[in-house]
């Protein structure tokens, strides 16, 4: 796509562009665009659905952008999880005897475990000059093949156009159709990033052999098989749902043992990594809702969490002991006799209907000697 194209996208969007930025760019391959504002009622509407169609339709966008990129004989790594990307990386850092490389912080990289794996490969982080640098790709363009870049006074920009060897990864959700469909996305990502953005770009690399694009799955078409968790795949990753939230609060990562955390991962976590290991996360939440009242994009995630429990139990993916001890609990919450019963009797079956290990490890509520009924009966007289 020639820059005449690119102009005139930032023409019939609505983003704002500096005379500036345009001066700079008007022989380069690449737009840049200053976003001010955040969106309106309307423009979050437009870009809800805009980011559902292109989930809804994300094989035929992946294929869409697989035939623009590599019309230019360029290659998509395809990669099902980490290894794959892995494999790679190791051939290019031997061919190319790399020892140091750049990379900024990206939950795509903390997912992949890349600090990690560079370190393996005795690979040193440097900020300075490093041959390998890994930048991160916001959103993939089927139309036309293009990477969009979010980026702060240029620095990506030129980053990508230095002529060092640039390596993208990113999601396979990570893609939308058009160009035009970007403008609310990069507006809404300025707004919420605080001062980490100020523009985005459009990159479309020509240079084979410099130039390297994993697209990676990890888990991601497991969750896209269930019509409704799949939404949280639009998700902008703002973190403003961990913000609201009161067991985040007080919890912090720690449950989660992930690079995703909070509301958000209590969805999505069972279903890109494993249901033995998280289906605890989704239970790690009192149901508040803030989390979806406060999502910009306004994804239910308080309502995919109980879709979450219903599936669990559907699919007999619940523990035998939790599901004895709930219907001990019943059986004593619905019996006003039990519930009448001293308070020595009623602190004994609270602490049986925990499990051990929260047994010894909370602080039990203080219980009232009477009951409420036997107080209200009592006051009634
Ligand atoms: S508030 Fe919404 S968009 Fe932001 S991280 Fe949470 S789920 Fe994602």
């Amino acid at each position: 796509m020639n820059s005449n194209n690119y102009f005139k996208f930032i023409n019939d969007s609505k983003l704002i562009i500096s005379e500036n930025s345009r001066d700079k760019l008007e022989n380069t391959n690449c737009l840049s665009a200053i976003v001010e504002s955040s969106l309106s009622q309307d423009e979050k509407e437009r870009l809800k659905s805009l980011l559902s169609r292109s989930l809804e339709n994300l094989d035929y966008n992946l294929t869409k952008f697989e035939k623009k990129y590599c019309s230019t004989g360029l290659k998509i790594y395809w990669a099902e999880d980490y290894k794959d990307i892995f494999k790679e990386l190791r051939s290019l850092i031997s061919f190319n005897k790399i020892k140091t490389a750049y990379y900024s912080s990206s939950y795509i990289y903390e997912e992949i475990g890349l600090a990690d794996f560079l370190k393996k490969e005795k690979v040193k982080y440097t900020d300075n000059d490093a041959i390998l640098q890994f930048v991160d790709v916001h959103k993939l363009i089927s139309n036309t093949g293009n990477m969009l870049i979010m980026d702060k006074n240029y620095t990506k920009y030129k980053q990508v156009n230095s002529g060092k060897i640039n390596i993208f990864i990113v999601g396979i959700e990570q893609i939308i159709e058009s160009l035009s469909d970007a403008d609310l996305y990069i507006k809404e990502n300025v707004a919420l990033s605080g001062k980490d953005y100020d523009s985005g770009f459009f990159y479309r690399p020509s240079r084979t052999g410099r130039d390297y694009l994993f697209i990676v799955d990890n888990g991601r078409t497991n969750l896209l098989s269930f019509e409704k968790q799949r939404l949280v795949l639009t998700c902008l990753h703002c973190g403003l749902c961990k913000k609201v939230c009161p067991v985040y609060e007080l919890v912090g990562n720690k449950p989660f043992n992930n690079v995703f955390s909070g509301p958000i991962a209590s969805v999505s976590l069972p279903f890109l990594e494993n249901l033995k290991s998280y289906k605890h996360v989704s239970y790690a939440c009192t149901l508040c809702g803030n989390c979806q009242k406060k999502c910009p994009i306004d994804i239910p995630i308080k309502d995919l969490i109980l879709e979450n429990r219903k599936y669990f139990r559907v699919t007999g993916n619940v523990d035998k002991s939790d599901n004895k001890r709930y219907s001990k609990y019943k059986n004593i919450v619905q019996s006003r006799d039990k519930m009448n019963k001293s308070r020595f009797f009623r602190k004994k079956r609270l602490k049986k209907f925990l499990s051990k290990s929260l047994r010894n490890s909370i602080l039990l509520p203080k219980l009232e000697k009477k009951s409420f009924n036997v107080q209200y009966v009592k006051k009634r007289k």
